[in-house]
């Protein structure tokens, strides 16, 4: 195999353990992970805020009854005895008649807020309803995510250790003075090694001039003279 070979199968590994450290990284920063928990633990303190706020317009409308039936009973009272005929004093039978409508206002004023009550509970049962499934939502996309990350981690990693034991491999029947070369390219490039296609450069798609072309049929190592890539000659 010509050195060229070697140098052309170590940029193919080169580029798949540089596709594999991106994707690693991606399961160690876990951001996709942080993104969806920090949306959970947003819309868990809204749901805290609505369950509150529920539960004291639950208190709310049940005190609110309770009033009602408290003054209806009392008006009742009031009225049985007015028309009992128990009482004759014309001052106290005023008082009276004066306690029947206050108490009728009163009535009147619990029954206009209870409508109020009644359609803030349906609000905030509706909001704390959503916000329960928006968060069974978030905790099922966190955990299927986990479990993908974990999944996907195994298996990055075998073929990355595996890929590292290739190259070490490889590496050592690559000259020293071929490979220096190609690092430094490669530091300077994302691609040190690309083909000629049809007379030219593959990375910048400039001609490869005659010189060139004579010098890689001798096996010669040459580089683009526009970019600097080390031309990899078809077999
Ligand atoms: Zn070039």
């Amino acid at each position: 195999m010509r050195q060229i070979d070697l140098l052309w199968e170590l940029q193919g590994l080169d580029t798949r353990i540089g596709e594999l450290e991106k994707e690693l990284a991606v399961y160690t920063n876990k951001k996709k992970l942080r993104e969806i928990k920090s949306k959970f633990d947003r819309e868990k303190a809204l749901l805290q805020r609505d369950e509150a706020a529920l539960k004291e317009a639950i208190r709310s409308t049940k005190s609110n009854r309770v009033k009602v039936e408290e003054l209806k009973y009392n008006f009742e009272k009031t009225e049985q005895k007015l028309y009992s005929g128990e009482v004759s004093n014309m001052k106290q039978l005023e008082g009276m008649q004066k306690n029947l409508e206050e108490t009728q206002r009163s009535i009147e004023t619990l029954e206009s807020v209870y409508g109020g009550y009644k359609a803030e509970r349906a609000r905030l049962e509706e909001r704390v309803r959503k916000s329960r499934a928006k968060l069974r939502k978030y905790k099922n996309s966190f955990d299927e995510l986990k479990e993908k990350y974990s999944e996907g981690e195994i298996r990055a990693s075998v073929e990355y250790d595996d890929l590292q034991k290739q190259r070490q491999e490889l590496v050592k029947k690559i000259d020293k003075r071929i490979l220096d070369r190609y690092n430094r390219v490669r530091h300077g490039v994302d691609t040190a090694m690309v083909m000629i296609e049809n007379g030219k450069c593959n990375g910048c798609h400039m001609e490869v001039s005659v010189v060139y072309s004579e010098k890689l049929k001798e096996d010669v190592m040459v580089n683009c003279e526009t970019c600097g890539r080390i031309l990899y000659p078809k077999k």
